[in-house]
């Protein structure tokens, strides 16, 4: 261990995807659409307009917060965050402080990092709005009021993360969390992923747990990728320790930085004592509201499994390795083809083998989703049924899965039509064998059960009668009794 140990808190902010519409207006929630095409006037901020909240946003953080093992509330109601800026047109956020609980309070996250399990508790979730975005050019600036109102999931954690790789791998099970819970695609190249990330560095001999012994805050705002986070939290470790070192860092005060992606550094914003106050108030247009039990419950019982617990079952119940175990889980609706495909009556193993090699390497270069993929559970159900019976040999099964999607068949009906039934009727087989050695009597005598090496000879000429469809292993046991019983007689 080095002389000095990370603290890092996260704040993530990840935008409510899959809402019809947004968080306090009936505009649709899509900003990629048109500019400034999906705006109702209170997204605006005319005069006299009045919010609604979006119980299905509501509904969505209230997941999130139940996976999170947070507490939930049992009032809610927002709040104004006062400041200016262009893209706020209202001159104040909706939002929710910390009092007494807004969509989520004190849970904790248990997540995988580099094959080792990792916590960070949670410290809140709360509901709120994106703003509008803006387009800055060399000379004019546009504004898009497409993202006013679109609904966004703050994140605060316990500074309970200690690198980069830690902090990443956080972020990850994150996104896989509010996608497996289908309430956002969390993907920042979308931009619907930002995050503030809080670094200070201690003396790592001192007792982590004391936050007396913590070094000073230093939060880096706006951070738009997994790996600009990355980059941020190893430039303020680096930049902190060789503070440090010069005996500048104890007489530091809390700072707000930003990160430059272009540069890799972050950059001084202000110091704490300028902190922005924000003159919080209750928004008095909408009514505090109850949420009843009953609603709680509802929520709490349709949470669907989330990869984490999904990958421990895999591994488990079905015995899969951890790296197989690990691709399936990595996306939903691939984790949900190989559940279903299972729940048929298929042996999770074959299934795992078909998902994680065929499948997957077919959508990938065909960079299709598993949801248009042609080939159903039902179908892969037959394919490994037709393959566990012998009715095609496992080289088959591989033609037969081509064909399948090259003609949009299922895979019985190209067995059929291509005529690619293995011979396993063994009376069928041994009128070949009978065959077989009619026509080469010279190599009949040459077998030597001591050295069977010329039986591949003769199964050769079994596979050239049958166009390659006599099973091999059910030919070549019948093939080498008979020449035995030959040699013997
Ligand atoms: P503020 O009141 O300045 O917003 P908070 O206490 O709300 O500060 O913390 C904001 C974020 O900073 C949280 O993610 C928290 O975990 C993190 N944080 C708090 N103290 C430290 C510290 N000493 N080092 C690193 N992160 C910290
Ligand atoms: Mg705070």
């Amino acid at each position: 261990m080095g002389k000095y140990k990370a603290k890092i808190g996260l704040e993530m902010h990840c935008e409510i995807s899959e809402t019809k519409t947004k968080v306090f207006s009936s505009a649709k929630n899509e900003y990629s659409d048109e500019a400034n095409s999906n705006i109702r006037p209170v997204d605006m901020a005319f005069p006299g307009v009045l919010p609604v909240v979006n119980k299905e946003a509501v509904r969505m953080a209230l997941m999130a917060s139940m996976a999170l093992n947070c507490k939930q509330p049992e009032y809610m109601y927002f709040e104004r965050k006062n400041y200016y800026y262009p893209d706020l047109p209202k001159g104040y956020q909706l939002t929710q402080e910390t009092k007494p609980i807004p969509v989520g309070i004190y849970g904790e996250v248990t997540f995988e990092c580099e094959g080792e399990e990792k916590k960070v508790r949670i410290n809140n979730l709360h509901l709120e709005e994106d703003a509008a975005s803006l387009d800055h050019y060399d000379d004019f600036s546009t504004i898009d009021y497409n993202r006013a109102g679109v609904p966004l999931l703050e994140l605060v954690t316990e500074p309970d993360i200690s690198s980069a790789a830690e902090a990443v791998a956080f972020l990850e099970h994150m996104r896989s969390v509010y996608q497996y819970l289908g309430i956002s695609e969390a993907d920042s190249k979308k931009g619907q992923v930002r995050c503030d990330v809080n670094v200070s560095i201690m003396d790592a001999n001192l007792d982590e747990n004391d936050p007396q012994n913590w070094g000073t805050k230093i939060e880096v705002k706006n951070v738009n990728s997994f790996g600009g986070v990355r980059d941020a939290i190893n430039y303020e470790i680096k930049r902190q320790t060789k503070l440090k070192e010069n005996n500048e860092y104890a007489n530091m005060e809390q700072q707000t930085r930003r990160w430059d992606e272009e540069s890799g550094t972050t950059i001084y914003m202000r110091s704490k004592v300028d902190a922005i106050d924000y003159k919080y108030f209750v928004e008095p247009n909408i009514p505090k509201f109850k949420l009843s039990k009953k609603w709680l419950d509802e929520i709490k019982s349709s949470l669907p499994r989330l990869a984490y617990k999904r990958k421990k079952d895999y591994i488990e119940k079905y015995n899969l390795s951890d790296y197989d175990a690990s691709i399936l889980v990595k996306q939903k609706d691939i984790s949900d083809y190989f559940e279903k495909t299972v729940s048929l009556g298929c042996d999770a193993k074959q299934v795992a083998n078909w998902t994680n090699g065929m499948i997957l390497s077919y959508l990938n270069s065909a960079e299709m989703s598993i949801n248009d993929f042609f080939l159903k559970p039902e179908m892969l159900k037959q394919l490994i049924d037709l393959i566990n019976s012998k009715t095609i040999s496992t080289k088959q099964g591989k033609e037969v899965f081509a064909k399948v999607l090259e003609k949009e068949k299922s895979p019985e009906e190209i067995v059929k039509s291509e005529g690619m039934m293995q011979i396993t009727d063994t009376s069928e087989i041994d009128t070949i064998i009978d065959e077989v050695i009619n026509e080469n009597p010279s190599q009949v005598a040459a077998y030597d059960p001591e050295r069977p090496k010329i039986l591949d000879y003769f199964i050769g000429q079994i596979m050239k009668k049958t166009r390659g469809k006599a099973n091999p292993s059910v030919a070549s046991k019948l093939m080498k009794e008979k020449l035995d019983k030959i040699k013997q007689a």
